[in-house]
């Protein structure tokens, strides 16, 4: 094999154990295990990337700032969304290197701070879905909406919720950086998506509040690093049709036709398994030679060698 670049996306699984506290350490124990999977990748020759997801960090970091706001200021979400960046990507430098000391490997491990510009008109931010933070009263939400401009929505019952929107991402602000350090590091970039930034006339950047998915994120990532493959890894060995249904079927080798086809008749949940199947037809449409994976954490290595795992190319 030449060398193979590959960029991973790391689902919430890997971050964090569903039923243990969500604390810190917690985290960082979940984080150890995940690397050692990373770290047999990287010693298999591949030139990767991470991209990871954020959304339940963000959303602690939110609240804990809102909770202390007589204390001291609250932060603005994109501030969170960095500050989120900002300690997954410390947990990953200490653990990845951990592993790869282990494995002898001398790679150096970095994280960037990356921002992902989004279009003010994307149509996401006229109806925004996306629940952050806390939940206040019907009166609470009313002052939030008129002095802050906050998108409120009534949450299943348990109270009101600030939503934003959730808007593809466009174009990777720190690429020419990643493409610096790609060749001599494992680059941890554009974790949680991105911070959401919008271009303001004169160029320069701003921070908007808005969740991107950090899938669209490393999809976006790979097709603009050329990369060879993008591989999704979360809780599931393979995408299924019918899935959870009695006739659920796993999907191994499939086209970008057929990952069409399944994902109009409605196969794949919106806001998990979907836009998962999205950037692997995105990537895999973009060039012939791109492959799309899709499987869990300990599969990754035997989907990379066709073994397991959901794929899916242009063509067959
Ligand atoms: P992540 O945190 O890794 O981004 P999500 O929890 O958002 O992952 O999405 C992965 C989950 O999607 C799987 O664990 C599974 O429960 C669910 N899912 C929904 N539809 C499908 C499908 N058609 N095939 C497989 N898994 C699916
Ligand atoms: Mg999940």
């Amino acid at each position: 094999m030449g060398f193979c670049k590959l960029v991973i996306a790391l689902g919430g699984n890997a971050l964090q154990e569903s039923g243990t506290p969500a604390t810190a350490e917690a985290q960082l124990e979940v984080v150890k295990k995940t690397c050692e999977y990373i770290a047999d990748i990287s010693c298999k020759g591949y030139e990767t990337a991470i991209v990871h997801g954020n959304g339940p960090q963000v959303g602690r970091i939110l609240m804990s700032s809102e909770a202390a706001k007589d204390v001291t200021p609250s932060m603005p979400f994109d501030v969170c969304g960095a500050m989120s960046q900002g300690y997954i990507g410390y947990h990953i430098q200490q653990a990845l290197r951990k592993a790869l000391d282990k494995r002898n490997k001398k790679v150096p491990v970095v994280t960037l701070i990356t921002q992902s510009v989004v279009d003010r008109n994307d149509d996401a931010f006229k109806s925004p879905t996306k629940p952050i933070g806390p939940f206040y009263t019907k009166e609470e939400a009313d002052k939030l909406k008129t002095e802050k401009g906050y998108t409120m929505k009534e949450d299943s019952g348990r109270g009101w919720r600030r939503v934003v929107a959730s808007p593809v991402p466009k174009r990777i602000v720190e690429l020419p950086a990643i493409k610096v350090l790609w060749d001599s590091t494992i680059c941890v970039a554009a974790g949680g998506g991105g911070i959401p930034v919008v271009e303001k006339e004169d160029g320069s950047l701003e921070g908007v509040a808005a969740v991107i998915d950090k899938d669209l994120a490393a999809e976006r990532l790979a097709e603009d690093m050329n990369a060879d493959i993008l591989m999704i890894l979360t809780e599931v060995e393979k995408a299924a049709i019918n899935f959870n249904k009695p006739n659920q079927i796993n999907l191994d080798h499939i086209t970008v036709a057929e990952a069409e086809k399944y994902m109009e008749e409605g196969h794949f949940a919106a806001g998990s398994m979907l836009p998962k199947v999205k950037a692997a037809i995105m990537f895999a449409k973009a060039d012939p030679s791109h492959k799309a994976i899709i499987t869990s954490l300990y599969k990754a290595v035997d989907a990379l060698e066709d073994k397991t795992g959901t794929i899916i190319t242009l063509d067959k």
